[in-house]
C-alpha cells in the first residue's frame, strides 16, 4: 500500500497503523490522499502526511489573461492561457486553465457549450492559481473578444453587436465582452 506519489482521493495508509497528517484523511479505517503530491511516512510519530506538488505559476489571482478554448463541455471551458491582459507579459505558453459554468457569466446559464467554442479567444480573470488555475469570465469585461464561425472556421465579424459570418451568412452566439468590437473585424455590407 506504501507509495511515494500520491493522487487526490488514493489510499495511501490504513487508519489503524499511522495517524492521518496533513494533506490527508481518513474514512472508514483508511487514510486517503487529499492533495497531489509526495507521501511522508513519519515512523517515530506513526502518522502520514502528503506534502502538495506546487505547480509552479506565474500567475496571480486578480490577473487578467487572454487564452484561447481548447475545449468545452457542460460544465466547463478549458482555456489555454496566452498571456496576461494589459501588461504584454507573457505567461508560460498554454498554461491550462478552466472557467466553471458557474463562473462563465454574469447571467445564468446552464451549459457552457452555448457560450463559448473551441478555438474562441477569451479575456478571463485570474481566481485561483493551485492546485488548478481556475478563471472567471463574470464580469461584462470579460468573455470572447474573437470568435471563428462554427462553421466554415472563418474569423467571425461585428454586426450591430452580434458575431456574423459574412461567407456563411449565419449569426452565432457567444458570451462576448464587452469590448470585443476592438478585437473582431467589423462587417461591411
Ligand atoms: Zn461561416
Amino acid at each position: 500500500m506504501k507509495r511515494e506519489l500520491a493522487l487526490p482521493g488514493d489510499r495511501i495508509a490504513a487508519g489503524e497503523e499511522y495517524m492521518p497528517g496533513p494533506g490527508t484523511y481518513e474514512t472508514e479505517g483508511v487514510i486517503y490522499a487529499a492533495v497531489a503530491g509526495s507521501v511522508k511516512f513519519d515512523e517515530a510519530e506513526k502518522t502520514v502526511t502528503v506534502l502538495e506538488a506546487r505547480r509552479v505559476s506565474r500567475l496571480k489571482p486578480g490577473d487578467m489573461v487572454v487564452g484561447e478554448v481548447t475545449g468545452v463541455s457542460n460544465s466547463l471551458a478549458n482555456i489555454a492561457v496566452c498571456a496576461v491582459d494589459g501588461i504584454g507579459r507573457q505567461v508560460g505558453a498554454g498554461e491550462a486553465g478552466a472557467v466553471h459554468v458557474s463562473k462563465l457569466s454574469e447571467n445564468y446559464t446552464e451549459d457552457a457549450r452555448k457560450e463559448y467554442r473551441t478555438g474562441d479567444i477569451v479575456r478571463a480573470l485570474v481566481l485561483q492559481v493551485s492546485p488548478s488555475l481556475q478563471l472567471s469570465t463574470r464580469e461584462p469585461n470579460l468573455g470572447v473578444i474573437k470568435a471563428r464561425c462554427g462553421k466554415c472556421r472563418n474569423t467571425l465579424k461585428n454586426r450591430s453587436g452580434k458575431l456574423y459570418c459574412s461567407d456563411c451568412e449565419r449569426q452565432e452566439y457567444r458570451k462576448l465582452a464587452d469590448d470585443f468590437a476592438r478585437f473582431t473585424p467589423e462587417y461591411r455590407e
